[in-house]
Formats: structure tokens, sequence, C-alpha cells
């Protein structure tokens, strides 16, 4: 069966949770909301999905493809890499 599953927001919700490997029920609860508000992937490097708090609104960073900039789901915040 060719089955899409980016076409399926509660697929990708569970997705994200996964990659994101988070233990915080509140960061998955923020996955699945950030999953179900957009049509598009989160931005995906090489490195894979990454995620980060955001200290502005304690929303989601996402690591952009480029791999140094994050940007929050929340409030647009930007960052750039951080020494982690
Ligand atoms: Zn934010």
């Amino acid at each position: 069966m060719n089955h899409d599953r980016s076409r399926d927001p509660a697929s990708r919700a569970a997705d994200l949770v996964r990659m994101a490997d988070t233990p915080n029920e509140l960061e998955k609860a923020r996955l699945a909301r950030y999953a179900a508000q957009t049509t598009d992937p989160p931005p995906m490097g090489p490195q894979g999905i990454a995620t980060d708090g955001c200290r502005e609104c304690r929303g989601t960073l996402w690591r952009e493809p480029d791999g140094c900039r994050w940007t929050c789901s929340g409030c647009g915040h930007v960052e750039m890499d951080k020494a982690r």
C-alpha cells in the first residue's frame, strides 16, 4: 500500500514526537500542535530534525536546513547557532 504519511496530520505529529525524542509531555503537545497547524514538513537538515525551547515564548525552536539557524514555530523568533 502506497500510503503517503506526510499527508496525514496524525501520522506526522507522531513522527515529529518520535524524531524529537523527548520525554517532555509539554513538548510533545507542542509538536502535535505544530504538525496540526502547518502543512509543510518541519525544517529538515542533513543532521535530521532538531528542536529546542524558545526563550522568548517557550515555544518550539526548529533548526533550519542550513544547520545554523533556529526558528520558533510559536513567535517566529530566530536564533543563530548555539554552542551546544
Ligand atoms: Zn518563540
